[in-house]
């Protein structure tokens, strides 16, 4: 096999308490990209669709995984990347990351699988560091695993896959202006308060319990983040409307997707998942905002081979 063609899915960073640490995969969100094989030696992205991003290797997330993974085997080959792009960058549901991990893990069934799945996710940290300026795995990691993750630790990498319930769907609203994740950081604070904190990681601890557990009552006491929200939510636009829509129309919690602007909210059921898109598009419809809409199952399986 020379070629592949992979669906590179969407994910929701941070999940409210899990700043950092918490991620979910998307089943119906994300990128296509083709890998393939070529004689010539080193790694070039050689198509980009949807969106204009650039074409140097060192410069695109797709890339700079590839590079980081390419540089750590002696090929006598090369490999080319096409990238057709379906999340738009800075929209916090994961388009770099989908970049990022499409590559390594192209290439990675080309070579039969010489890297695990935790190796995998560090050379697609490398894409990602090179954004946001600090290595993180809460989009990278649900996108390879599936599911939801807790990213344990960075160094040593150590991701474990948080068991949730069947019937948990996400509705998600991308308003279509851009924040860029450094400059979403910049406004954090520095110092929490110790109060701040131990509420934090009481939900934390809360959340990874109700998933486990299947208890909705859990999880909806448990999706709250008093530290990073009330500071990022400010620059989007709505945002306490649409949050209080969703959880008046049913959704278990709801939260900001990764570093804003997207918003996501968590519904038991498909039926609940619409209600609560209707909810918020009551809202949206009237700001005058373009958006884009989308109600997905979490995606157990993550990353797939499309052909
Ligand atoms: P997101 O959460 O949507 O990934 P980020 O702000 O983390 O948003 O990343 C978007 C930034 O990454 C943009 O500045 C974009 O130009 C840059 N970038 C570089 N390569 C890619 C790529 N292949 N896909 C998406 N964004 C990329």
């Amino acid at each position: 096999m020379n070629e592949i063609k992979i669906f590179s899915p969407g994910t929701v960073a941070n999940v409210s308490c899990g700043f950092d640490v918490m991620g979910f995969c998307l089943d119906n969100v994300g990128d296509e990209m083709v890998i393939r094989k070529v004689d010539q030696k080193g790694i070039r992205i050689t198509k980009i669709e949807g969106f204009d991003l650039p074409y140097e290797a060192d410069k695109n997330v797709a890339g700079i995984s590839a590079l980081a993974m390419y540089n750590a085997l002696d090929l006598d080959f090369g490999f080319e990347i096409e990238i057709y792009k379906k999340i738009k960058p800075g929209s916090g549901i994961g388009s770099s990351a989908a970049s990022a991990v499409g590559s390594v893990f192209g290439m990675n069934e080309l070579l039969n699988r010489p890297f695990n799945k935790t190796q995998l996710t560090e050379f697609a940290m490398k894409g990602e560091a090179f954004i946001s300026k600090c290595e993180h795995a809460d989009n990278i990691g649900p996108a390879i695993f599936g599911g939801f993750i807790l990213a344990k630790s960075v160094s040593p990498l150590q991701i474990l896959e948080i068991p949730f319930p069947e019937d948990l769907y996400a509705t998600i609203i991308h308003p279509q202006i851009e924040i860029k994740t450094a400059d979403a950081r910049g406004l954090l604070p520095t110092e929490v308060a110790l109060q701040d904190a131990i509420k934090q990681w009481a939900n934390l601890g809360g959340l990874v319990h109700g998933l486990h557990s299947g208890d909705y009552e859990v999880i909806k006491s448990a999706l709250h983040d008093v530290i990073v929200e009330p500071h990022r939510s400010k620059l989007i636009p709505h945002f306490q409307e649409v949050k209080e829509a969703a959880i008046h129309a049913g959704a278990v919690g709801s939260g900001i997707s990764g570093s804003g602007p997207s918003i996501f909210s968590l519904c038991k059921g498909l039926e609940r998942a619409n209600e609560v898109k209707a909810a918020i598009e009551a809202i949206y419809s009237k700001t005058g905002i373009e958006y884009d809409i989308h109600v997905s199952k979490i995606n157990s399986k993550g990353i797939k081979i499309l052909n």
